[in-house]
């Protein structure tokens, strides 16, 4: 029971700690792309994810090697620490949306969606959704480590390359995410969403333990024997989706801050315009409307088979699940972008057909 208790707790420990750290720490102030509603002006923002990143996991390292702490601690308490975090994002989403005023629509749908668009505190010096995004993805950061720590202690120099590469290209993932902090401040999530359980708890309980779901399944299992040559079209795989991701992503947002930038000095972006509002149709916005969303399923199609298991099915939700959010996603933000946009989004249409798949769809 102490030891439930001990798992249950750790991740609010972990997420007090990175929430004081990104207090106390250093940060860029960065102006970003919603608007306050009173105002009229860019809301703003201290960054400091890779910092903070560097912080726990040098704490975590710290710890294991003091012997305070063993290297898989939380691989060993991660059904606790699961739970823990599950009631941790229930209690901070009622935390955050029964004091706000209503939208008008059902509490339960209040709660899920939430209600304020954005919430910030001691000023400007904590924006609630950079925050929510920052613990989680420091806490997978640490999961990450941990559940391969535990296949390298069981398995010790029979560990499996595959699991080695897994963790790696997980960490890639978040250090990348975390170092382009301000780019994610002109996505979806930070524009159109609200602050409530979809959001608070989808950082704290789904996004650390979910999205290691493959290693979850597999840190206990034995080398498969994956030959080097494979690992490395794995690691192509992954890499193509993250240069489509992060490519579309970076242009996307040189186009809304500095429009005549070129991407990498060489892409000059091309766009459709009415007089009053652009759209990129150059580039990777050139290719697909989406082309982002199947960069974002190729990395994790390049992760999952990493593990070497491809007839194990757990392996395969996390692919899967970004196949569910974001095709919906795209169609949402297709709605949205064509009453924003009327009949110039028509022509960008006309332009680029494919939505997500060149070619295909
Ligand atoms: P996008 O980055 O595609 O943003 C969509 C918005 O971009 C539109 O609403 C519109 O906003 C603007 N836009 C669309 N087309 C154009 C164009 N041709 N030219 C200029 N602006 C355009 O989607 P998301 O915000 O959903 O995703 C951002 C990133 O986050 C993606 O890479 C996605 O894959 C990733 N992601 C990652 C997740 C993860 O868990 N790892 C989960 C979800 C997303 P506006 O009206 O302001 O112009």
């Amino acid at each position: 029971m102490a030891d439930f208790i001990a798992g249950f707790f750790a991740p609010w420990i972990a997420y007090s700690f990175i929430a004081l750290a990104h207090i106390a720490l250093p940060a860029r102030r960065v102006e970003g792309y919603v608007r306050d509603g009173r105002t009229g002006r860019p809301l703003r923002y201290r960054l400091n994810g890779p910092l903070v990143l560097a912080v726990a996991a040098a704490l975590w390292v710290l710890v294991g090697s003091a012997g305070l702490l063993s290297w898989d601690w939380l691989y060993l308490h991660r059904w606790s620490g699961l739970a823990g975090s599950c009631v941790l994002g229930l209690l901070f989403s009622l935390a955050v949306v029964l004091p706000a005023p209503g939208t008008g629509r059902a509490f339960l749908s209040d709660l899920y969606r939430g209600r304020r668009e954005n919430l910030q505190l001691f000023g400007e010096r904590v924006d609630a959704k950079m925050l929510l995004y920052l613990a989680g993805a420091t806490m997978l950061a640490l999961n990450v480590l941990s559940f391969a720590a535990h296949h390298l202690a069981t398995f010790g120099s029979g560990a499996s390359p595959g699991v080695i590469l897994y963790a790696c290209l997980f960490l890639w993932f978040v250090v990348d995410y975390l170092v382009f902090e301000r780019v994610h401040l002109y996505t979806y999530d930070i524009f159109a969403e609200r602050v409530g359980f979809k959001l608070v708890w989808g950082c704290l309980a789904f996004y650390p333990y979910f999205y290691a779901v493959g290693l979850w399944a597999a840190a206990a299992l034995p080398d498969p024997g994956t030959p080097g040559r494979l690992l490395a079209v794995y690691a192509v795989v992954f890499f193509a989706g993250w240069t489509l991701s992060r490519g579309a992503n970076l242009q996307k947002y040189y186009f809304k801050t500095r429009p005549e930038r070129a991407l990498f000095g060489i892409m000059r972006p091309r766009a459709l315009g009415d007089g009053e509002r652009r759209l990129l149709c150059s580039g990777f916005w050139g290719i697909a409307r989406h082309i982002n969303y199947l960069g974002e399923i190729l990395m994790a199609v390049g992760l999952s088979l990493c593990l070497g298991r491809p007839g194990l099915w757990a392996i395969w939700l996390y692919p899967l699940y970004y196949v569910a959010l974001l095709f919906p996603r795209e169609r949402a933000d297709e709605r949205r972008c064509a009453a924003k946009y009327g009949e110039l989004w028509k022509e960008y249409v006309r332009r680029v057909p494919r939505r997500i798949i060149p070619g295909l769809y």
